[in-house]
């Protein structure tokens, strides 16, 4: 391997967060190739016989089998710890292999998690339906409440998992103050940073203990591959989680995981650029309808979320009055923006959460997670903001509003 700055971690940690993302864990092959490598190979060969079992002894350095190490992959994991301030992280193959494995290593029969209500879809159905089938309990409350948090403790709690701000709803949870009342209880915190991004938060600096992302959302940040990257300390992830993933197996291509790596370098410029135009398209649209986005001083925790986010993320909800029917004909009104499920892409795109991501769960849950029939998310993308307010104009006005 030829000398990369990116793989000096006393070079890498005076760098600012722009820097670390362009140039955090690049690992220069013997070409010494300026854009990183892509390694598709599941094994290594080694030298000699001593060679392998030394490195299966964990005495010679080397890797041994894609499912452990992978040179792409462990670029791309070694930049988003260097992005989200953690010691390590791991690449996985989606958002919620990282979200189940960040859990499920940690949690047994008889353990207690409690999440906020307000959770992605998925990590709602994981957490209301899935752990409880291998015996772990499972409590949600209120997220936006520290008191609803310190009130379900129990003796057994071990986790605390939250997500902030939350899917669809943009709520936020108070990280520094739920972080205090779990460790109070010998909890592990665990946060979905994937609305976020470590751009515009990074919950390790309020106390949090394991991150978790869909990469696919913001970090890709233009629709192509699906991945996932949870991200912790050096023991934790030694100790806890590789003692579950690496026999279990939810890793991430080298391929995906290139595709990734190479969005990173654009991370901060993409998001930063995408939460401007998600501010003016928001203040349009608060002279229209019901609106949320953090960043507005009408989101009921503005000031939170300005506390913790560097600016106000870049989805928003809105309310039609109309329920299901005008919410339908506001999405069949676009021209620009695309009717679509996705989220955190270039191209901004807008979704029914009640009839689409949030179908599969009860209305009674939706109506606790703020899911209305009225609802639909938007999430911001590159284009030019003026040409996605026209857009809206002209579907509001096609829908009534
Ligand atoms: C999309 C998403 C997930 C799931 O990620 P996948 O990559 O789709 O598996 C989890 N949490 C949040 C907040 C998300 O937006």
């Amino acid at each position: 391997m030829k000398r990369s700055a990116g793989q000096d971690p006393e070079i890498t940690a005076r760098w600012r967060p722009a820097t670390r993302a362009v140039r955090g864990g690049t690992a220069r092959s013997d070409y010494g190739e300026t854009s990183e490598a892509i390694f598709m190979t599941s094994g290594y060969a080694y030298d000699s016989a001593g060679e392998a079992a030394a490195r299966f002894r964990g005495e010679a350095p080397g890797m041994t089998y894609s499912r452990l190490q992978n040179p792409t992959v462990e670029m791309f994991e070694k930049r988003v710890a260097l992005l989200e301030g953690t010691e390590t992280a791991r690449a996985t193959a989606t958002g919620m292999a990282a979200m189940s494995a960040a859990l499920l290593s940690q949690l047994s029969a008889g353990d207690h998690l409690v999440a906020g209500k307000a959770l992605f879809g998925s990590c709602r159905v994981l957490v209301d339906t899935i752990l409880p089938r291998f015996g772990i309990e499972t409590t949600t409350v209120d997220g936006a409440d520290p008191e609803a948090w310190a009130r379900a403790r129990r003796p057994n709690t071990r986790v605390f998992f939250l997500e902030t701000p939350s899917n669809p709803g943009l709520e936020i949870a108070d990280l520094r103050a739920i972080a205090d009342i779990g460790h109070d209880a010998g909890a592990t915190i665990v946060v979905d940073n994937a609305f976020a991004t470590p751009v515009l938060q990074r919950p390790i600096e309020f106390g949090a203990d394991v991150v978790c992302h869909s990469a696919t959302k913001l970090m890709d940040g233009q629709g192509r591959v699906l991945a996932g990257v949870v991200c912790g300390t050096a023991k934790w992830m030694n100790d806890v989680y590789l003692a579950f993933a690496r026999h279990t197996g939810p890793n991430l291509s080298p391929f995906n995981a290139w595709v990734v790596l190479k969005s990173l370098e654009t991370l901060d410029l993409r998001v930063r650029r995408a939460c401007e135009n998600a501010l003016a398209v928001a203040r349009f649209l608060e002279s229209r309808v019901t609106t949320r986005y953090p960043g507005l001083a009408s989101h009921p925790q503005h000031e939170l979320a300005m506390r913790q986010m560097a600016a106000g993320g870049t989805i928003i909800a809105l309310f039609v009055p109309g329920g299901q029917v005008q919410a339908h004909a506001l999405l069949d009104g676009l021209e620009l923006i695309d009717i679509s499920n996705n989220l955190g892409d270039s191209r901004s795109l807008m979704t029914h959460p009640a009839t689409t991501t949030h179908y599969s769960v009860s209305a009674e849950v939706r109506a606790e997670m703020g899911i209305t029939d009225g609802m639909l998310r938007l999430s911001i993308g590159l284009e030019d903001p003026a040409d996605l307010i026209d857009d809206l104009d002209q579907a509001l006005r096609r829908a009534g509003l």
